[in-house]
């Protein structure tokens, strides 16, 4: 089974103006442009995300968002709906990151309406699970993710379900140098389309692509790419320097 791998730089609240944004959005595009066998995008903060957009538009690097409300207006101050995104030119959108479940307390149920929303208009979610430290060493990741791909998935059909990339990003190994060894890596996203397959059966299991993340380098990405599970990857610290995430992208080739 063949799935074009997707590495995506997650920039979290980094280069949040457009000056810095834009530095690193052209670099990316001088040093990856030419990559036809990996889908590559950024996503740039908020702020940024129009004068990114300028940068990547004729160019073959995707441009995410890394949050959305799952409504389209109304009273919710503070929140950008996906109309918004899609009119700047977002084909992504990071839903249920880790740092939104813990520091922002998002739960399945409105990741759930997001990634559904997100379908809906057409964007492409980039969903994320993962265990913590403590649900590791309790020996409950494979539960945990279990809980995210299935409240987070809950309602959708097969046909939307391929739309969806999934991240298995263990919380662990976020920001911390720390990176899970790829045969544990290779176990949970295994057993992640081995639940895809079960519910949504076999075709729209391969077809779903999986990314890990979790402190990826350069130095660590091959070995985790060339997993059979793993479809490329979710880059964080790795993803704010042009060169560095050149390196990453290529080693997913
Ligand atoms: P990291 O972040 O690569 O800095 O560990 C990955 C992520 O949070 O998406």
């Amino acid at each position: 089974m063949s799935r074009r791998p997707i590495v995506a730089g997650n920039w979290k609240m980094n280069a949040s103006g457009p000056r810095a944004a834009v530095e690193i959005a052209a670099a990316v595009v001088r040093e990856l442009n030419d990559v036809t066998a990996v889908e590559c995008a950024v996503c740039p903060p908020f702020t940024a995300l129009m004068a990114v957009a300028e940068v990547v538009r004729h160019s073959r690097i995707g441009l995410g968002a890394q949050n959305m409300y799952p409504e389209e207006k109304g009273a919710f101050t503070g929140e950008v709906d996906p109309n918004a995104l899609l009119e700047i030119g977002c084909k992504y959108v990071i839903i249920g990151h880790s740092e939104r479940r813990a520091v922002f307390e998002e739960t399945d149920e409105f990741i759930n309406r997001k990634v559904k929303k997100a379908l809906e208009k057409g964007l492409t979610p980039i969903m994320c699970c993962g265990e913590t430290l403590d649900e590791r060493e309790e020996g409950i990741t494979l539960d945990i993710v279990r809980g995210h791909i299935d409240n987070g998935l809950a309602d959708l059909r097969a046909a939307d379900v391929r739309k969806v990339v999934i991240a298995y990003e263990p919380v662990w190994a976020i920001g911390t140098g720390r990176t899970a060894e790829p045969e544990d890596a290779q176990e949970v996203h295994a057993f992640i389309r081995h639940l895809l397959s079960e519910k949504y059966g076999r075709d729209t299991a391969d077809t779903v692509r999986i990314q890990y993340g979790g402190s990826v380098k350069p130095e660590n990405a091959k070995e985790l790419f060339d997993q059979p599970d793993i479809d490329g990857g979710l880059i964080g610290g790795a993803s704010l320097k042009a060169d560095t995430f050149r390196d990453i992208v290529l080693a997913a080739r």
